[in-house]
């Protein structure tokens, strides 16, 4: 309506209105249309189509600035030339899109500034657009700057293709509304785009946030490791667009793969490789730094590597535990120390090689990684917690049980004497139930005590009470009576018990019931009193083995002697045989106690090393059969690692069923009643017991002998002295006379022997030779009489010497063998004197030092029956204690002296055993007295000899010389 009262005016006015109206129209339109838009691309196709389409132009394109490189970015243009050829516009098309015009280049400053257009008339001839007009055909073109709120946005470049052209003004008019509206929609779809991209991103953070709180949710769950994985790894690969990925965790230096997770079926999970190999790996394993790395950048082993596990392009993420030092609890030097650790490696991994991880990407990565690296220590401390754990369980049953297993009740009680049961045994004991709790007087009045000699305790003096008082109470015994009323022997031990303080806080006591202990101790200790009293060993022996078998409940036994001579075994006595059976018996043991060389000797070894020995066929694998029945247990009879004996116990099968048993297989070996262990010891302990009884019974019967024996010496001894001193005293004077008479009628009877007949002569003769006889035997029993006398002066101590004067030992020396070898001429007597320049000088009666030597020198005469040489050596000698002495040796090779016989030679009428064997008889007493008179002179006697005959003996003996001021060399 509005136009019909329009239409008057001219013509002119009619098309200005015409045209304004088409163009307002065309903006309204184009307006709607970009506003109907939020989607750039849209909108710029939109524009420039329109727009070429409006200003009747070929060409119509459209810039943007690109803030970030302060440049105006072709976007796109329409084209409805149809003069360029499509070559020419792909071409330029290409080099277009790359093409941009700096904001701060003079011509974009130009149109900026314009104030709404630009007409270039030709680009070309601006040197610095030259290039440009060339390349895209650009003749005259006309610019309209985008621009918002003062802000440029970009450009709509209007032109046709190659040709020199001007615009109408309706044309420049309509491009700049446009270029205003355009500016409009194209800000407003960027900020929108902005603005899509910007929620698109919060999006994907606070799904990688999702995904991270999801991992870490595994990780806190009870989910076990590989779930956590599983669930990380599907997370990682989702959120970063990944085409699958892997988790490998380091130990020592080894990479194991545990996690793989790829599109299709994961491949094989391999063992583990070496982490040092793979040297990506290796290098974000040690730095701890993500890494990103391309197929082609892998080389060597760990091309192997990736190919097994599937990799290509691959993020590394390290998962890395960190050291705790945030919670002030934990901080102790072990934590502050700790670094953090790599524990292993997360794969995310690309088919594409073009694909470049952006920095958040790999911060999230690095984040799940983190929830990972969480997990293992998680593990790792609870795998380590429940292995406590289970040690402190384990230890807790294990002492709960023998807590209740003890065989000592235990008790505690708290520091006002209140007492609780706390295990079986004691619970047990006192008839009462474990826990049960009521103060110690409650206790004792029910179970009032008494010490082992029965006098009763006070509640005062109890154990427990004076332990609450601080006492110490260590095997302390009492008596008391038990719950089933028998009166028992306890033994109780109790120790302090104290609060975390070290506060007292009560005492644990622990009592067991030793009444059978010490009823068996003095049972042990009768049997072992009766045996120490016993002195015949076979009784011992005896009672010995009927006892074993009674406590060992065994029926036969037996008990051998050890002969250490022939280093055999021979049976003593039997028990629990009948005569057959023992006969058989005793064979079999033979098998074993006195082996043929090329037998087994393992048994007989054993026993003589003193080591109890289990006797059968399992023992004896080496020729089982013929011990096959055989079950013996043997222990040896020794004190002081000497053996006197066996004790045998036997639980053989008789022979009968033994051989029944081994021919029925079927029907399975008999129940055999075997040794056990405990026999075993307790046979050991008894035969050391009965090796100390025979001992001591050998001792008490040796010691016995020897009592007799010497009573009976000294006896025969004291009738010898009686004897002899009566002897002496009776027969001197007698002895005397028949000597004295005998020299006198031969005396008379010479000179007789002229006035008789020859027969007469010859009976004269004889008469005197038996005169001679005669008187040689009565001097040789004065001899004997003489020492009789003087030995009986020595044992009453009236022996006495001439005053002492110097004498020469040498030259007495000298003289007795002179005399000797004139008496014995069949004996070479030789005297060696080593020179010295210091005389044998030595004080005392020269009567009796010729006496001592004369004797020996007598002796050993008299005990080389083969005239053996006798030979007196002196010298001078020092003594083990630095003393100078002289030293006189006689030495002969007769008879010699046995061993057991030198230390007793110098003892009155001893004889040695061979003495027999000597020229003459003796008496024993010529060492004696000899001995006596080197002692009366200061001096002292030995007597050395190997006891082989033709060795003969020496005699040393040593008195101390009279030294002159010379020194001795
Ligand atoms: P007897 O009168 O028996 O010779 P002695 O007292 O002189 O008495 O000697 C004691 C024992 O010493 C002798 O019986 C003899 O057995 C032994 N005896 C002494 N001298 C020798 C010797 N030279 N060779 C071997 N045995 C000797």
């Amino acid at each position: 309506m509005l136009a019909d009262q329009i239409t008057t005016p001219n013509p002119e006015e009619h098309i200005r209105l015409q045209a304004a109206l088409r163009e307002s129209e065309i903006l309204r339109e184009l307006a709607e249309l970009l506003a109907s838009s939020l989607d750039l691309e849209h909108i710029l196709q939109v524009l420039v189509k329109r727009t070429a389409e409006v200003c009747e132009v070929e060409r119509c394109s459209v810039w943007l600035l690109e803030d970030a490189r302060g440049a105006l970015r072709p976007q796109t243009y329409y084209l409805s030339s149809h003069s360029l050829d499509r070559k020419t516009i792909k071409a330029a098309d290409a080099m277009w899109y790359r093409s941009s015009l700096p904001v701060d280049s003079p011509a974009v400053q130009r149109l900026l500034q314009s104030g709404g257009m630009l007409y270039v008339e030709d680009l070309s001839a601006s040197p610095a657009m030259k290039r440009l007009a060339e390349t895209f055909l650009v003749r005259s073109t006309l610019l309209i700057p985008l621009i918002r709120e003062g802000r440029p946005v970009g450009m709509l470049s209007l032109d046709d293709p190659a040709q020199t052209r001007s615009f109408s003004a309706t044309q420049t008019q309509l491009a700049r509304a446009i270029g205003q509206q355009a500016a409009i929609a194209i800000d407003n779809a960027r900020l929108y785009q902005q603005a899509q991209a910007e929620r698109q991103r919060a999006e994907r953070l606070i799904e990688r946030v999702r995904s991270i709180y999801k991992v870490a949710l595994a990780v806190n769950s009870s989910e076990d490791l590989s779930t956590v994985f599983r669930i990380a790894m599907e997370n990682l690969v989702r959120s970063l667009g990944a085409d699958g990925g892997a988790i490998a965790l380091i130990e020592e230096d080894e990479l194991r793969l545990v996690s793989s997770h790829f599109g299709y079926v994961g491949p094989n999970m391999t063992g583990s490789t070496q982490l040092s190999r793979l040297p990506n790996c290796d290098y974000v394993a040690r730095t701890g730094h993500p890494m990103y790395v391309r197929e082609e950048e892998i080389e060597g082993e760990e091309i192997l590597f990736y190919r097994q596990v599937g990799l290509r392009n691959t993020i590394i993420v390290p998962l890395i535990v960190r050291a705790s030092t945030t919670n002030e609890d934990v901080v102790n030097e072990t934590h502050l120390n700790t670094p953090d650790r790599c524990v292993g490696l997360a794969f995310v991994n690309y088919y594409t090689h073009t694909f470049q991880p952006g920095k958040g990407q790999i911060a999230y990565a690095q984040d799940i990684a983190a929830q990972c690296a969480l997990a293992i220590e998680k593990f790792r401390l609870l795998a380590e917690v429940r292995q406590a754990a289970a040690k402190a369980t384990e230890r807790a049953t294990t002492l709960d049980a023998i807590f209740h297993a003890m065989t000592e009740g235990i008790t505690v009680a708290d520091m006002q004497g209140n007492v609780m049961i706390l295990n079986n045994a004691a619970s047990h004991f006192l008839g009462m139930p474990k826990n049960y709790k009521n103060h110690l007087n409650a206790f004792l009045r029910r179970y009032p005590t008494y010490t082992v000699e029965g006098q009763p305790i006070s509640e005062d003096q109890f154990p427990l009470t004076r332990a609450l008082r601080g006492e110490r109470i260590r095997s302390e015994r009492f008596v008391t009576r038990r719950a089933d009323g028998e009166e028992r022997i306890l033994e109780i031990n109790i120790a302090p018990m104290f609060d975390s303080q070290g506060e007292q806080i009560g005492v644990v006591s622990a009592f067991r019931d030793v009444s059978e202990a010490i009823r068996s101790e003095q049972r042990i200790r009768q049997a072992l009193d009766t045996m120490l009293r016993m002195t015949d060993v076979k009784a011992i022996l005896h009672s010995v083995l009927e006892r074993t078998l009674t406590t060992l409940n065994c029926q036969q036994g037996a008990v051998y002697i050890f002969n250490e001579e022939q280093q055999k075994f021979t049976p003593l006595f039997t028990i629990g045989f009948n005569e057959e059976s023992e006969e058989h018996w005793l064979k079999d043991q033979q098998m074993w106690l006195d082996p043929e060389p090329d037998e087994y000797h393992g048994f007989y070894r054993q026993v003589i090393d003193a080591h109890a020995t289990l006797i059968n066929a399992e023992q004896y694998p080496y020729q089982p059969n013929p011990l096959g029945h055989v079950m013996v247990l043997a222990a040896p009879i020794k004190h002081n690692k000497r053996v006197h004996g066996l004790l045998l116990l036997n639980r053989s099968m008789p022979r009968a069923s033994a051989a029944e048993s081994s021919a029925s297989p079927e029907t399975g070996p008999q129940e055999r009643y075997e040794f056990s262990i405990w026999d075993i010891a307790v046979l050991e302990g008894i035969a050391q017991l009965a090796g100390l009884a025979v001992d001591q019974a050998l001792w008490q019967q040796e010691a016995f002998a020897a009592r007799n024996s010497e009573a009976m010496l000294r006896e025969a001894n004291e009738s010898k002295d009686d004897f002899m001193a009566i002897t002496a005293h009776e027969f001197r004077t007698p002895l005397t006379i028949v000597l004295a008479q005998s020299q006198l009628i031969a005396k008379n009877l010479t000179p007789l022997q002229k006035k008789l007949s020859e027969s007469g002569q010859e009976v004269l003769q004889k008469a005197i030779a038996n005169l001679g006889i005669v008187g040689e035997q009565a001097r040789h029993l004065t001899g004997v009489v003489e020492t009789f006398l003087e030995v009986s002066q020595i044992t009453n101590g009236q022996l006495t010497l001439n005053s002492p004067v110097d004498v020469d030992l040498a030259e007495i020396a000298q003289q007795v063998v002179n005399q000797s070898s004139a008496t014995s001429p069949d004996h070479t007597i030789t005297c060696e004197i080593e020179p010295c320049k210091q005389p044998y000088i030595v004080k005392g009666d020269s009567a009796r030092l010729r006496q001592v030597i004369a004797n020996l020198v007598e002796n050993a005469i008299k005990y080389s029956p083969f005239d053996g040489p006798v030979t007196v050596r002196m010298r001078r000698a020092l003594t083990v204690e630095q003393k100078h002495v002289i030293e006189v040796c006689v030495a002969d090779t007769g008879i010699g002296i046995p061993a057991e016989a030198l230390p007793h030679l110098f003892e009155r009428f001893y004889r040695a055993p061979n003495s027999s064997s000597g020229k003459g008889k003796g008496v024993g007493l010529g060492l004696f007295l000899v001995a006596e008179l080197l002692r009366l002179h200061g001096g002292a006697i030995r007597a050395e000899s190997s006891g082989m005959f033709g060795e003969g003996s020496r005699f040393i003996f040593t008195l101390p010389g009279v030294e002159s001021a010379e020194t001795l060399d």
